[in-house]
């Protein structure tokens, strides 16, 4: 599942081609992919608008559109999530049509955005900026955003020191933080030399600003290579290039190889139905 690093990576792909882009119009092929309003309505809300700017909140992408001369109902939002295997892609609108492409939105470039998602868990919903809260719940109840400017260890602290809860699931809960998913859980809990079932309430401070530490540096350099790619995972950029920060994993999806920190041997134990990869040596 695409995570913080690969959202962002989209996101800067799509703030370069889409900004001062002007919107003639949406197609939805597959209803259930457009969570919020129906087909008609969110065609009419972005259609003649420009685009302003493409932000991300987790693994949210939100896309800004002015609203066409006239309307006074103030700007829209494209809020697009990923979901397992949704893929976003930039390209001419006469490119042959593609079965799991289930919105399209097109550019005044003869260009389209095309949601792809062949599993089908991803969703795209419009909704006026006004009401975003109201249609939106989710958005509201999400954590703060580890590259944001409101991430640091105090505010880690509050929001996990005095839980019971495992720090796996914890990082992983999208209310607590936002855009940890299970791959950089993983490398997080490496990178601070913590155990992935450790309560979040017996870290000492010393240990809670290493994890936060860790959790902007794992999430920067993942977004410096572009994200991670892997047999299993069908994460593509804009363009279908695959990410590069697979290349640096030091746990996940490594079972049975040496660690490079301490040399022993990384485990896998199942976790909430999900592979869990750390080295039972160095991560205490
Ligand atoms: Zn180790």
């Amino acid at each position: 599942m695409p995570e913080l690093p690969e959202v962002e990576t989209v996101r800067q792909d799509l703030s370069r081609v889409l900004v001062g882009q002007k919107l003639s119009g949406m197609e939805v092929g597959r209803p259930r992919s457009l969570r919020h309003p129906d087909p008609s309505t969110a065609a009419r809300w972005i259609e003649g608008g420009t685009v302003l700017g493409v932000g991300r909140v987790g693994k949210h992408l939100l896309i800004e559109v002015d609203r066409p001369t006239g309307d006074t109902d103030g700007r829209s939002l494209v809020v697009i999530h990923l979901g397992m295997s949704g893929q976003l892609w930039w390209l001419p609108s006469s490119t042959a049509a593609h079965r799991h492409a289930h919105v399209r939105i097109f550019g005044e470039s003869a260009n389209e955005l095309r949601f792809v998602d062949p599993r089908t868990f991803g969703w795209v919903a419009v909704a006026r900026a006004a009401e975003v809260a109201t249609v939106l719940p989710v958005l509201e109840r999400l954590g703060p955003d580890p590259l944001s400017g409101d991430f640091d260890a105090t505010v880690l602290s509050r929001r996990i020191g005095h839980r019971q809860g495992r720090l796996k699931a914890l990082l992983m809960d999208q209310t607590v933080v936002s855009g940890l998913g299970n791959i950089y859980s993983d490398e997080v809990l490496h990178a601070a030399g913590l155990r992935w079932d450790r309560p979040a309430c017996s870290l000492d401070p010393r240990e809670i600003v290493a994890l936060h530490d860790q959790i902007v540096r794992v999430l920067s350099d993942a977004v410096s290579c572009r994200g991670s790619s892997l047999a299993d995972s069908q994460y593509r950029d804009l363009y279908g290039l695959p990410g590069r920060f697979q290349e640096r994993h030091r746990v996940y999806a490594r079972a049975g190889k040496p660690c490079a920190r301490c040399g022993e041997t990384i485990r896998k134990e199942r976790f909430g139905g999900r592979s869990t990869f750390f080295c039972p040596s160095c991560q205490t």
